[in-house]
């Protein structure tokens, strides 16, 4: 079985898994596959294998694979329609491509930058679907609203004609045993429910994007909704794109 076949069923075994264990359907976990620096070759054989859902951090280098796997597909019957999410830092001047190209953005830590992407959206295209990303362990070298921050933005993001407020995201600190791990999951999703206590019915919250390839079993037993996993499906990434992954700014 090709491999990035073969690791799709396993991160799903493990997804399927951590939900059962945490009492949850197992269908309310999106797997979310982290595809940055990765070939539209190998995006290719993840959607083969059933995946729908894409996650891509460099502008520049997904509108391009975007773009040819929307052809590639496009010729062919009965294919469900890829949603492409935007994961990575994002710069104001980037907010277009963006808005026109992406499904969803998780990366919104400024209110510029929602309002950007809401004034660019175009219309035929629906709301873009967003989260909000929080800097949950309050680590400086870290983007995102801190969680004090958090209530006051989503107040304001949610009045934005052309978005769709969905949810939080986090990336975490990197810890050592799922215990650990737990702790910033549950903060995530402590802050997601204190949130949607003060929202009206319609615009309560119902995304947590949270786990990624080292902790996504603990993520899932604190309630995430969307694992966004890279490294488990398509293997280690090249150091030589990691490095222009670092020294890029898009
Ligand atoms: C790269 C990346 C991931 C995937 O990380 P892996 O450890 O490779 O699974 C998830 N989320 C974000 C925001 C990323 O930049």
């Amino acid at each position: 079985m090709p491999k990035i076949e073969n690791n799709i069923r396993q991160v799903t075994q493990r997804v399927e898994q951590s939900a059962r264990d945490a009492g949850r359907d197992p269908a309310d976990v999106l797997l979310l596959a982290v595809s940055k620096t990765r070939s539209a070759e190998d995006i290719r054989c993840a959607v083969d294998a059933g995946l729908t859902n894409f996650g891509e951090n460099y502008v520049q280098e997904a509108v391009e694979k975007i773009a040819l796997l929307n052809k590639n597909l496009g010729e062919e019957l009965n294919k469900e329609p890829l949603q492409w999410h935007f994961i990575g830092p994002l710069q104001s001047n980037k907010t277009r491509v963006v808005a026109e190209s992406f499904n969803w953005v998780h990366s919104v830590d400024r209110l510029k930058i929602a309002q950007r992407l809401s004034e660019q959206r175009p219309a035929e295209l629906g709301p873009l679907n967003i989260c909000l990303q929080v800097n949950i362990d309050n680590e400086a070298s870290k983007s995102g609203f801190s969680p004090n921050e958090t209530l006051p933005a989503a107040l304001a993001i949610i009045k934005l004609p052309n978005l769709c407020l969905r949810g939080l995201m986090a990336i975490p600190q990197s810890q050592q045993t799922l215990e650990k791990q737990k702790i910033a999951f549950y903060a995530l999703h402590n802050l997601r429910d204190q949130i949607n206590q003060t929202l009206d019915n319609s615009e309560k919250l119902d995304t947590l994007s949270m786990g990624m390839s080292n902790d996504l079993e603990a993520a899932i037993s604190q309630g995430s909704t969307m694992v966004r996993v890279g490294t488990d499906i398509f293997g280690k990434r090249d150091p030589q794109n990691s490095l222009k992954e670092s020294n890029r700014n898009d």
